[in-house]
C-alpha cells in the first residue's frame, strides 16, 4: 500500500474508478494505528498526520483499482468553527458523490463511542446510502466482560436503526478483531482471500491470512 495523494477540496479527488473504503474517526480514536496494523507496518498512516495534510482526504493505493481512504479526523477540542465547517463540507460532499466508495469504517474508542460527530458522520452515510462498519478500538484497554458489554450496547444501538451497519471490537496492540476487519475490507473491495499481492507473506513471524495491503510492500 502506498500513499497516493490527498485532496483538500472536492475538486481534487482522484478519478472515481474502481473501489475504495474510507476510514473515519475522532482524533485519537486509533485510526492511524488501525491502518498501520492492517498494512502490517508502522508509520504508513503518519503521512495523514503531517501538518498540512490533516485536514485533507488522504488516499492510499492498494492496487491499481483499489484504495483505502483516510478521512480527516475530527473532534479536536479547540478547532475554530470555520475549520469544522470545512471538514463537514468536505466529508459530507465526499460521502454523497463518491461512486467508488463501497463502505465506511467508523473507528470509535470502545470506552466512549458514538460522540455527536460520530453520529453526524453516520447520519451522512445513511443519507448517502454508504454502508458503515463500526469498529470499537482499544479493546485491549477493557476487561473481557467490559468489551463484550460495549459490543452488545453498540449492536443494540445500531440494530434499532435503518441502514447497513455492522460492529466489532478491535485492538491495534493485540490481534483482537484484526481478521474480522480485514475480512470486511476484503468484502467491500472485492478482494478474494489470498488474492492480494503479498497475501502469502509472513508478517512479524506470524502467517497472516489477510494482509491485504501487502505486508512490508
Ligand atoms: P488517530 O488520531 O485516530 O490516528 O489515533 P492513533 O492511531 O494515533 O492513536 C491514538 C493513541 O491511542 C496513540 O497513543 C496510540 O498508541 C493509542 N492506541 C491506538 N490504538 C490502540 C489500541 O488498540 N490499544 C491501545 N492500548 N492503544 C491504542
Amino acid at each position: 500500500m502506498t500513499y497516493a495523494g490527498g485532496a483538500s477540496n472536492l475538486g481534487r479527488l482522484p478519478a472515481d474508478r474502481g473501489r475504495e473504503v474510507a476510514m473515519a474517526g475522532r482524533s485519537n480514536a486509533g485510526k492511524s494505528s488501525a491502518i498501520n496494523a492492517l498494512a502490517g507496518r508502522s508509520g504508513l498512516a503518519r503521512v495523514s498526520k503531517t501538518p498540512g495534510r490533516t485536514q485533507q482526504i488522504n488516499f492510499f493505493a492498494i492496487d491499481e483499482r483499489r484504495r483505502l481512504v483516510d478521512l480527516p479526523g475530527y473532534g479536536y477540542a479547540k478547532v475554530p468553527a470555520r475549520v469544522r465547517e470545512r471538514w463537514g463540507a468536505l466529508v459530507e460532499g465526499y460521502l454523497q458523490r463518491r461512486r467508488s466508495l463501497a463502505g465506511l469504517v467508523l473507528l470509535m474508542d470502545a470506552r466512549r463511542p458514538f460522540t455527536p460527530l460520530d453520529e453526524q458522520l453516520r447520519y451522512w452515510c445513511l443519507g448517502a446510502r454508504v454502508p458503515v462498519h463500526a469498529v470499537l478500538t482499544k479493546a485491549d484497554k477493557l476487561s473481557r466482560a467490559a468489551a463484550a458489554q460495549a459490543l452488545r450496547r453498540a449492536r443494540a444501538r445500531l440494530a434499532s436503526e435503518a441502514g447497513e451497519t455492522s460492529v466489532q471490537l478491535f485492538s491495534a496492540v493485540t490481534a483482537i478483531g484484526r481478521d474480522e476487519l480485514d475480512e470486511q475490507l476484503r468484502c467491500w473491495l472485492e478482494l478474494g482471500p489470498g488474492s492480494a499481492p503479498g497475501a502469502e507473506r509472513e508478517t512479524r513471524g506470524k502467517k497472516s491470512p489477510g494482509s491485504m495491503f501487502g505486508g512490508e510492500g
